[in-house]
């Protein structure tokens, strides 16, 4: 029988004990989302991030800027929260419209407001094992294992995906954890052999129960960060979800695919539950260690 890998157990755990650090300081953490335009799915994500904060007693304030914002301007409302002082951590919420310069944007965002890890001086830090906000899915991923007390010293790590909010940092992250890791990609050659080969598997690659029972060392460990919304019937019964399909006419799966990992793996993060909610909770962590940060230093 394999053990499911709870996220909310542990966002539960980590929200609690960033409670107190809050009380403590002069005037409550503030982080800023900047949302462009009505993405639906973007919306969501958004409310529930300025819940939690409030819930927490952190000030979340979200500035709405248009669909139809242009870099310069997306620059300049950057730039003011750069400069503001009850404002401790700034997000810009991905994507953003096609005509914008994300990574202008985004490297626009001062390190030390950056709740989201990525800025290229923080992800320096990162590679040299040094403090600085982390990039709060992968991190979360490392406190969900921790809690779990799942070994990752010695043990051989493969992380399947390797963008530059997920793969990388959670690949560097297992890396200070003392994991043997490699990383994989659309051009691996023989995907289904490296990752049999792991004891912890990763998988974030966007794609629909990609990683099946031949990707899947029996007794592995194995974090699903993918979020794929299924729309056809027969997939969704395909992949064990046809209840859930016939009442709501959609589901959630992963990248992994779910009746194939509930059979071989050992434990397993499930999706939805599993890696969703400790994003949230490493973005309110980010936010309070950098007010931290500034009222110390203040
Ligand atoms: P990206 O699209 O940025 O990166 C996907 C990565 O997967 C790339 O490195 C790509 O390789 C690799 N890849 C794609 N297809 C294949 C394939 N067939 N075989 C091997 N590798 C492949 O995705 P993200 O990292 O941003 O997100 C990954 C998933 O995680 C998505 O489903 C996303 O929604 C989800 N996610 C969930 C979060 C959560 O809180 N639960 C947070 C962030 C993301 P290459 O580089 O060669 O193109």
């Amino acid at each position: 029988m394999s053990q499911i890998l709870h996220g909310l157990a542990v966002q539960t755990e980590i929200l609690l004990h960033l409670k107190p650090r809050i009380q403590k300081l002069s005037r409550p953490p503030g982080l800023a989302v900047v949302l462009v335009g009505h993405d639906p799915a973007s919306e969501i994500y958004v409310r529930s991030k300025v819940k939690t904060c409030a819930e927490l007693g952190i000030l979340g304030e979200t500035v709405r800027p248009p669909e139809t914002a242009t870099t310069e301007e997306l620059l300049a409302i950057v730039e003011g929260l750069n400069r503001r002082q009850d404002i401790d951590a700034i997000m810009v919420q991905m994507p953003l419209p096609g005509h914008v310069d994300t990574r202008r944007v985004l490297e626009a965002v001062a390190a030390d407001k950056d709740a989201d890890g990525f800025h290229p001086t923080n992800v320096g830090y990162l590679v040299a094992g040094r403090p600085a906000p982390r990039a709060c899915t992968p991190a979360g991923i490392i406190e969900l294992l921790k809690y779990y007390g799942i070994p990752m010293a010695g043990q051989h790590a493969v992380v399947l995906g390797r963008s530059d909010i997920v793969g990388k940092p959670m690949a560097l992250m297992l890396l200070h954890e003392n994991a043997t890791v490699t990383i994989c990609h659309s051009r691996t050659r023989n995907l289904p052999e490296v990752c049999c080969q792991a004891d912890l598997l990763v998988a974030a690659i966007g794609r629909t129960a990609f990683v099946t029972e031949e990707f899947i060392k029996p007794g592995a460990t194995v974090i699903d960060v993918g979020i794929n919304r299924v729309t056809d019937a027969a997939e969704a019964a395909r992949l064990g979800r046809a209840e859930e399909f016939a009442s709501k006419g959609k589901t959630v799966v992963g990248d992994v695919h779910p009746l194939d990992m509930a059979r071989v793996a050992r434990a397993y993060t499930p999706v939805p539950g599993g890696v969703g909610p400790l994003t949230i909770a490493m973005l309110m962590t980010n936010t309070v260690e950098l007010a931290e940060r500034h009222l110390c230093s203040a």
